[in-house]
């Protein structure tokens, strides 16, 4: 097997709580139940212990930089005060360190007040923000935990911060694709608040439980559909709008990396840490069984050298070597690569099968190729370096 690959990107799950109930939640709402076991908030203790492991883990690797990303549950459920102690304690950790550390944060959005925004924008840390469209399609799965919509509440935080002056505070918006709702509303909903870029999820769903629309057969072509319309729109319309999982596609057509986790061969270098300390894999794997995302490490016993060197962290790190044999023989490997890990999971063969999504995968593959060839005489300046 290859070199070990140093972590770049650590998820911090600083809050293991939600005020939302999301309907396709990986964390609540699917097969793993660990959470309950969690406090619901990370300590300043465990973020300073975690900040020492990360700095450990630079300076053994000579990294100059690394990325920390505050995740949950919902990370802004303690407020401007439960931040402050949590960046307090990594910040003094990598004081006088020469380590660079970008900060961001995945978060509903429905606590951004303008105070907040404010701590966020004083302190360098971006936003990302949960919403699947305008407010009748959010409200499908994204409801309080009441069963309540949440869109309208949402839509007015995201007004308000941008009408203000922290409004470079917002760094996109993750969507999670409802196959039953027109893309393209959707779309011009979403770059009418000017996010610099958005990713389109696919339900975590698996063989086991298959997603909305493949209920009947897995081989249905539906999220295909949904996506060439949206590729289709973006791409003649929206050249300045990223879309990150379309721009990975491109990316790699042109021989480039991917940007995202879901698609492609690249080397996934990020890791997560519970607020217990407990060091886990991607948290998505939580959709497939229970205990899937566990890895029996923490940072109060063990380094990220460690984590780094174990077999389940490095079997995404080595290409289309650790994927089933359909996918070895394929001939878009290289740009499809078996979507997303939650998705491959079946419990007769593990992760060793094709994405659930591979039909979708192949027809949207293909049809990016072509819109690319047939547009070969436009400039695409922002693929030139890829
Ligand atoms: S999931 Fe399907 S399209 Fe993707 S690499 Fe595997 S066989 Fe090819």
């Amino acid at each position: 097997m290859a070199t070990k690959v140093p972590f770049h990107t650590f998820i911090l799950k600083t809050a293991s709580r939600c005020n939302l109930n999301c309907t396709y939640c990986f964390v609540y709402n699917l097969e793993d139940q660990s959470w309950r076991k969690q406090p619901p908030l990370m300590s300043a203790a465990t973020a300073r212990k975690t900040a020492e492991r990360i700095r450990e883990h630079c300076v053994s690797n000579n990294k100059p930089y690394a990325t920390i990303v505050f995740h949950g549950g919902e990370p802004l459920l303690g407020g401007v005060r439960h931040l402050d102690v949590v960046l307090g304690a990594i910040k003094d950790v990598f004081e006088s360190s020469g380590i660079e550390i970008k900060f961001g944060m995945q978060s509903n959005g429905l606590l951004l007040t303008l105070e907040i925004a404010k701590y966020l924008s004083e302190n360098d840390v971006s936003i990302g923000i949960s919403i699947d469209g305008p407010p009748e399609v959010n409200d499908v799965a994204r409801v309080d935990r009441r069963g309540r919509p949440t869109g309208k509440l949402l839509e007015q935080r995201l007004f308000e911060i941008l009408n203000s002056p922290y409004k470079s505070v917002i760094s996109g918006f993750l969507s999670v694709v409802n196959v039953n709702c027109d893309p393209i509303p959707i779309i011009e909903y979403l770059a009418k608040f000017g996010p610099p870029k958005i990713d389109f999820l696919l339900p975590y769903d698996t063989y086991d439980r298959p997603p909305p629309g493949k209920t009947d057969s897995i081989d249905s072509t539906v999220y295909a559909k949904w996506l060439i319309r949206a590729f289709d729109y973006w791409f003649l319309n929206m050249p300045q709008l990223r879309i990150r999982e379309f721009d990975s596609i491109i990316r790699q057509l042109f021989g480039g990396s991917p940007l995202v986790e879901s698609i492609g061969l690249g080397v996934v270098d990020l890791i997560v840490v519970e607020t217990d300390g407990s060091i886990e894999a991607v948290d998505s794997l939580k959709g497939t069984y229970d205990g899937a995302a566990y890895l029996g490490y923490d940072v109060s016993r063990n380094s990220f050298d460690e984590v780094a060197a174990c077999l389940a962290v490095r079997s995404r790190q080595v290409g289309a070597e650790s994927l089933c044999e359909t996918c070895k023989q394929c001939s878009i490997v290289n740009i499809c690569g078996a979507g997303y890990l939650p998705n491959r999971y079946s419990k007769e063969n593990g992760f060793l099968n094709p994405t659930i999504y591979c039909a979708d995968m192949q027809l949207l593959i293909s049809h990016v190729h072509k819109s690319v060839l047939n547009t070969l005489d436009r400039q695409l300046p922002m693929y030139a370096n890829a």
